[in-house]
């Protein structure tokens, strides 16, 4: 049943659209301004190793993105979006403070300042739980059923949001933060200033959305989008649509049970298996939070596939989600790199001179965010264009794309390094092309697969499936922090040791054996005694390294590709 007034597409995008971008811009800013230093904190300040800085990381990350189900749950059934976006604003301007208050104490008192590090990192991860499944999904909730077409290019609009606030934050906390003398001393003290900035911003996001939500935040009739769920009524559904999930306490018996044999086959799989070990914090997260982010993603499909409401066209449809939330999981461990591993390289093996003006190492992640910026329209217009003669590809084969330039930018830059020995400098243009592409893989997937979800789901379940796409992006981080553990030393570490008096490539090449006090001299520079290893394989070099990628990324794309014929069947119709 068609509702009268609101049967007909309005011109344009509503207004709500751009509070909802502004929101995000700032909320951005201050995660991916945080995000530009973090590992460098860890590992400067706190004195961490990379590899362990990389675990940690990459935990967080995906913690982060396990939260979403909480917060999309709690909004669901509970708070309501508006709410929820609420307190998880206030929760990360906080968490950013703790930051702050922890950079600014790690001299003095070590152990406060981790600690203080470890609630903020905890405060974040609650908050962006609350915060990042809410406003997307309100996105999708500001175009009634007859202006879902236009579902896409609104996507794209609030993307170019995300990223002019990940620019932003990774400018401004940069400059204020990673801050080296000219002659590349660090000022391990300006970490905190980053931080700071990044709290502020998120204030000034919470503030945007507070006051102008009511106005503008609202269906084409007035009525509030993303109040409280009670406040719903049968115009917020598809006719004959279910409101709400319903779950028997078989299936989700079932599915706890799941969960746990799960957890313990993901933590056999995963505990020691990357060689370094004493570091507890990393092994925790290794041994404990990827086991949950694997076993949670898993668990939580069975449980919505297994609701009985559903649809033969449904359950397809559901199915299509899962089978992009997986191969996704590869597009991001290797698009993650960008704050662990490939800031290390540009901190410490990278040239990054660019006119003249020699960047800090944590800035160079933000050409991502610039290329965003600059390509996300002409994308859309791209499929706008291809559409129009019908040559428009479908969403999963534009992820296979994705997935492809993924493992195209690895191929280019680990072509690169191969010369580079142990004291070449990698010019910065390599990491800029590899963003650059990066970016137009990341252009091919990610929002798109942000808006095909809202496409694909039933109402009832499309925050749980949002939960299960960003749990799946939880999966790509923790996957990241594995492999980001995996970075060979570069040129520092080498030219580090032979200061010490120690040959660290004969350490490496067990050519040399080391004395007691030789490793304890290593250990205390945060240098590595052996080469990584992954699933087998002795990672030597940078070159083995993105070689990695490479291969990850490109059988996934050529898989994925090869699936398209069949997904286009169970999407019924949905491109
Ligand atoms: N960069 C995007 C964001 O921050 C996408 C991240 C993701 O979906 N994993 O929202």
């Amino acid at each position: 049943m068609e509702n009268g007034n609101t049967a007909v597409a309005r011109p344009g995008h509503p207004k709500g659209l751009w509070v909802l971008f502004g929101t995000e811009m700032w909320e951005r800013f201050n995660f991916y301004g945080m995000r530009a230093l973090l590992t460098l904190f860890m590992v400067n300040s706190l004195l961490m190793q990379e590899a362990e800085a990389s675990i940690i990381y990459g935990g967080f990350l995906a913690l982060c993105y396990l939260t979403p189900l909480l917060g999309g749950f709690i909004a669901d059934r509970y708070l309501g979006n508006r709410s929820c976006i609420l307190i998880g604003g206030t929760l990360m301007a906080i968490g950013q403070l703790m930051l702050f208050f922890s950079a600014s104490s790690f001299g003095a008192n070590m152990g406060l300042a981790k600690s203080l590090m470890w609630v903020a990192l905890f405060i974040i991860i609650f908050g962006n739980g609350f915060f990042k499944p809410n406003i997307s999904s309100m996105v999708g909730s500001l175009y009634p059923k007859q202006e879902k077409t236009k579902l896409d290019s609104a996507f794209t609009i609030f993307y170019m949001g995300i990223n002019l606030g990940a620019f932003l934050g990774q400018l401004i906390c940069p400059l204020l933060g990673d801050v080296k003398s000219v002659d590349g001393i660090r000022d391990i003290h300006a970490f905190k200033w980053g931080f700071l900035a990044a709290s502020v911003a998120m204030v000034i996001g919470t503030l945007v959305f507070l006051f102008l939500k009511d106005k503008y935040v609202v269906t084409p009739e007035g009525r509030p989008i993303g109040g409280l769920p009670k406040n719903n009524t049968a115009e917020d559904f598809e006719e004959g649509e279910a409101q709400t999930a319903k779950f028997s306490s078989k299936s989700i018996g079932i599915a706890i049970a799941l969960f746990a044999g799960l957890f313990i086959v993901f933590q056999y799989l995963l505990i020691d298996k990357i060689g370094f070990s004493g570091l507890a914090m990393a092994e925790t997260i290794k041994g404990i939070i990827y086991p949950i982010i694997y076993a949670a993603g898993i668990s939580l499909a069975f449980l919505i596939v297994s609701d009985t409401s559903l649809t033969k066209v449904e359950r397809d449809r559901i199915f299509v989600i899962y089978i992009i939330s997986f191969f996704v999981i590869f597009f991001w461990a290797a698009f993650e790199q960008a704050g662990s591993s490939l800031t290390f390289i540009a901190d410490n093996q990278t040239d990054r001179h660019i006119f003249g003006w020699n960047m800090p190492p944590s800035m160079v992640q933000i050409f991502n965010g610039i290329f965003v910026v600059m390509l996300a329209v002409p994308f859309s217009m791209l499929w706008d264009r291809l559409r129009n003669r019908g040559k428009e590809p479908i969403s999963p084969m534009k992820q296979s794309f994705g997935l492809i330039l993924m493992a195209l930018s690895y191929f280019i830059i680990a072509h690169n390094v191969k010369s580079l020995g142990n004291d070449g400098l990698l010019a910065v243009k390599w990491l800029i092309l590899l963003y650059f592409i990066q970016t137009c893989g990341e252009l091919c997937l990610s929002p798109i697969g942000l808006s095909l979800v809202g496409k694909l789901s039933p109402k009832r379940f499309a925050s749980l499936l949002y939960g299960v796409f960003f749990i799946s992006n939880a999966a790509g981080y923790a996957l990241a922090g594995t492999l980001g553990a995996i970075l060979p030393a570069t040129g520092d570490k080498f030219k580090k040791a032979s200061e010490l008096g120690i040959d660290l490539q004969g350490v490496l090449d067990n050519k040399i054996i080391l004395t007691a006090g030789q490793a304890k001299i290593l250990s205390d520079a945060q240098l590595p005694v052996s080469y990584p290893t992954f699933a087998g394989f002795t990672i030597h070099n940078l070159f083995e390294f993105f070689m990695v990628f490479v291969v990850l990324c490109g059988i996934a794309a050529v898989i994925l590709f090869s699936l398209t014929p069949w997904l286009k069947k169970m999407m019924h119709g949905i491109r």
